[in-house]
């Protein structure tokens, strides 16, 4: 095991996701005023953790596989943020999603700081016994650091409830006793929360519905266009549908599918249950995937890639409102394209944050032993959600700002107040 703490400033490589986030940090610093003397403590993550984690593999070979788990703040309470799997995965990367989360709780106003962890691997190539042990030995070695005081991990990319259950287990069996809150994304009956799989596709359309009250658009009027079928954007598109608006387009890995009268996102999703694809759903309606972005559309919901919205993306798109239902799917030049084009952007530090919102309540029920019903946990996202949106729409008024802009000034201004008042030890 490997302890690394990192003071960073803007590193060589120029273009990393850290970086990204220093800049969107750069961009919100002449708000804070004298806050803004503190804002240093956001430039580099509090703690840094790498470790090696050796798996004996089937074939009765070891492979050692490096894991990550940073915790960028944790002023405002224990960490939070997700665990992935993936061949890709770094540690700039997961100090720049650690960050991201750092901030999405203090704009939600949830009790936590931010952190986030991952293994370079692809999972696809373990069988499942392999997989269980990479996560138990991953958890093994994170254990120092992680606890429901300390560090709440959850499902991300690569990840599912059933890695939490032995994320769950490898923990309680350290520690003697079944500690339910130390993850969650957990199964229902494990101490899962009932609505936590469609948490965010319907935070998607919560922030979507506020904004476009707030922008004059009437959703029932509107054409959506969403990239990514998947947990997020099939259940953003399913509750705009049943909200009167037309899903005319939607994309996946697999094919573009665009119908001018809107698409049944219903019978496309039973569809894509059963296909894992929505190619082939309706052949004549299947249109080259390049062409998405080109097709007018009040609302656009990028749920599936990051950077999606490049430059050229963004001068061209023909559309009133941006939802991302992904994590940074906006390139940071791009978002001024689309503020001078008088296009709304709902960040997603707020527009996704449906879903750490419902793992906070998750946390809660666990440490209460005591569970909501799915329409308690849905009112109470709503309301949650509402109050974010609310509160950023108004900052970004007072301030003459982008909501995303909006957002960060929120959350960092909660995040270094709370540091001022406890102060630094030793003082
Ligand atoms: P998912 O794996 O369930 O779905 C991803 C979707 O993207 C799939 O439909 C896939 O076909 C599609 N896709 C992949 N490559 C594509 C391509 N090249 N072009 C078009 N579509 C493509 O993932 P998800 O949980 O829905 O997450 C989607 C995004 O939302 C990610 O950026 C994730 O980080 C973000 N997010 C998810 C959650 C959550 O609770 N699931 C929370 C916050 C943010």
């Amino acid at each position: 095991m490997n302890m690394m703490m990192k003071g960073l400033t803007y590193t060589e490589q120029g273009t990393t996701a850290w970086n990204n986030y220093l800049k969107q940090l750069d961009k919100v610093a002449p708000y804070l005023g004298e806050l803004s003397e503190r804002l240093d403590m956001l430039r580099r993550p509090k703690r840094s953790l790498i470790v090696d984690v050796p798996v004996i593999m089937d074939d009765g070979t070891v492979q050692h596989f490096e894991g990550y788990r940073v915790q960028h703040n944790l002023t405002r309470g224990p960490g939070k943020g997700g665990v992935r799997f993936h061949p890709d995965v770094n540690l700039d990367e997961v100090m720049a999603l650690s960050a991201w989360m750092t901030i999405k709780c203090a704009a939600l106003n949830l009790p936590f700081g931010g952190a986030k962890g991952g293994v370079r691997v692809d999972p696809s190539q373990l069988s499942k016994r392999e997989l269980e042990r990479l996560t138990r030995r991953y958890t093994a070695e994170i254990n120092l650091i992680i606890g429901p005081q300390k560090d709440i991990p959850a499902p991300d990319v690569g990840t599912n409830p059933q890695i939490m259950a032995w994320m769950m287990d490898t923990f309680s069996m350290n520690a003697g006793s079944t500690i339910t809150g130390v993850v969650t994304g957990k199964p229902v009956h494990l101490g899962g929360s009932l609505g936590r799989s469609k948490a965010t596709g319907r935070g998607v359309f919560i922030s979507g519905r506020e904004v476009a009250q707030q922008i004059g658009l009437d959703l029932k009027a509107a054409r959506v266009c969403v990239q990514g079928f998947g947990n997020v954007g099939s259940e953003a598109a399913l509750l705009f549908q049943e909200n009167g608006s037309k899903v005319i387009c939607v994309q996946d890995h697999s094919a573009t599918l665009y119908q001018k009268e809107g698409i049944d996102i219903k019978k496309l999703l039973e569809y894509s249950n059963a296909y894992h694809k929505i190619q082939g759903f309706s052949t004549s309606d299947e249109i080259s995937a390049s062409a998405f972005w080109t097709i007018p559309a009040e609302v656009f919901i990028p749920a599936a890639l990051e950077g999606v919205i490049n430059t050229q993306v963004a001068q061209n798109i023909q559309t009133k409102m941006i939802l991302e239902g992904a994590n940074g799917p906006t390139l940071t030049e791009s978002d001024e394209i689309l503020s001078e084009r008088h296009i709304t952007v709902v960040p997603d530090v707020i527009c996704n944050a449906g879903g750490v919102t419902v793992s906070y309540f998750e946390w809660v029920q666990d440490l209460a032993s005591y569970f909501w019903t799915e329409e308690e946990i849905n009112q109470r996202m709503d309301a949650s959600m509402k109050n974010a949106v609310q509160d950023v729409w108004q900052k970004s008024v007072q301030a003459g700002c982008s909501l995303r802009t909006a957002a960060y000034i929120l959350a960092c201004e909660r995040i270094l107040m709370a540091r001022q008042e406890r102060g630094i030890y030793p003082g």
